[in-house]
């Protein structure tokens, strides 16, 4: 069983608002498995160093190794605290988006996210973790490996959605065109690119609804023998 020395992991990769995280959510929940969300852990570096003022890798990796960065339980997934205090929904205003392909391009950052990611699945004994080179860099073994993917517009759409600013065109136009533009940057970066892993299953959401995207990766983890049950 060649699976067995493979880590009980999920995980969930693919480009900006392609309902990674919620789906990953949904699908650990299912699953009694952790959820983590690296993109969360990118985007506390890039707060901080916009926070703090920084540009330099080391002085970023400094300050997030002073900050007292801790990851907590809640519900299925974690949450990132600072100083105790969770970091929640700061790391996702507009200035932040647009700086944080930036920072996790830094290797000396990306290996302090390394760290805390591996950690965290260790702790756990296994997980669901979505972010864009999880199943081609941090989890190569992952037991099942997901690209999940949607047209530029449908993802537009529903991330206008989310934030209340879904309908007109020219704001779904403008969306698309900054989520290419860090899909750009994500996937041209020197370190852990943006990638699909060669054995990912592969999942076009564009014409499907969230149950069903969720079912689908639940019914290939149970297939692949991942779940607490
Ligand atoms: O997933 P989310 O859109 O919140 O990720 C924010 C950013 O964090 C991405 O655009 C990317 O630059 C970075 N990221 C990464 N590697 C991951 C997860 C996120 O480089 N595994």
């Amino acid at each position: 069983m060649s699976r067995s020395s493979t880590l009980p992991v999920v995980a969930i990769d693919g480009p900006a608002a392609s309902g990674k995280s919620s789906t990953a959510r949904s699908v650990a929940e299912q699953l009694g498995l952790l959820h983590v969300d690296s993109g969360a852990l990118y985007r506390t570096a890039t707060w901080l160093a916009v926070r703090q003022g920084l540009s330099e890798p080391a002085a970023i990796v400094a300050a997030l190794d002073q900050a007292g960065i801790t990851l907590v339980p809640q519900g299925a997934g974690l949450e990132v605290r600072l100083g105790g205090v969770t970091v929640e929904p700061a790391i996702r205003d507009d200035a932040v988006t647009a700086r944080v392909s930036e920072v996790a391009a830094m290797p000396a950052v990306r290996a302090w996210v390394d760290r805390q990611l591996r950690d965290a699945i260790a702790r756990a004994g296994g997980g669901v973790m979505d972010g864009r080179d999880i199943g081609t860099v941090v989890f190569p073994d992952a037991r099942l490996k997901v690209f999940l993917t949607a047209t530029p517009g449908a993802r537009a759409e529903r991330r206008l959605r989310q934030v209340d600013r879904g309908g007109d065109p020219a704001e779904v136009a403008a969306e698309a065109e900054r989520l290419a533009e860090r899909d750009r940057l994500d996937a041209g970066r020197a370190v852990a690119p943006l990638r699909q892993a060669p054995d990912a299953r592969v999942l076009d959401t564009t014409g499907l609804g969230f149950a069903e995207q969720v079912a689908q990766i639940v019914a290939w983890a149970r297939e692949a023998g991942l779940s607490a049950d």
